[in-house]
């Protein structure tokens, strides 16, 4: 028992601290990840993924009575389907809203925590608080991206700095 909760506390509180940075990087306010459902909620919100949050909420509920109720191997594989399916959009989601490639959210689907931490403290932006997001998301616009001003590389506007030199994004 007390060997589980040296576990599992350090590794609750990491993904507590990574998400709550993951709301600020969005725009909210970070601590409230600390607010049961609520603060998931707003997690979702920012990736653009509410209705996966619905969803996951009813997927919930559901095999929680069924469970109740004695459900049979069958029902309970669906249940395992359905929640891989929203683990694997919602990370999709998640990549995209924090400038990631579907390749990053692979990473998400098999180690969440490590991936969220990537896009918490690493250079990883909320897309929608980029002025190249909103431009790429009017109609034609070409992809989204910077050029350093120190070694003239074309960097993606999920990049903070520059590959190349280390040099910040102006
Ligand atoms: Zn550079």
């Amino acid at each position: 028992m007390f060997f589980m909760i040296l576990i599992v506390l350090p590794v609750l509180i990491l993904t507590l601290c990574a998400q709550g940075r993951l709301l600020s990087k969005a725009g909210e306010n970070g601590a409230k990840i600390l607010i049961p459902f609520y603060g998931s909620y707003l997690l979702y919100k920012a990736c653009d993924a509410t209705g996966m949050f619905v969803a996951n909420i009813c997927l919930s509920v559901v095999s929680f009575l069924l469970g109740m109720a004695g459900a049979g191997e069958v029902i309970s594989l669906l249940i395992m389907v359905g929640s891989l399916l929203i683990n694997i959009f919602f990370s999709l989601s998640m990549a995209r809203a924090y400038g990631r490639s579907g390749g990053f959210a692979v990473g998400l689907i098999f180690l969440p925590l490590i991936f969220q931490c990537i896009l918490a403290f690493g250079d990883s932006e909320h897309v929608a608080y980029t002025s190249q997001w909103k431009a790429t998301h009017q109609k034609g616009a070409a992809i989204a991206t910077w050029r350093c001003p120190v070694c003239n590389a074309e960097m993606p506007v999920s990049r903070l700095s520059c590959t190349e030199c280390g040099e910040k994004r102006p």
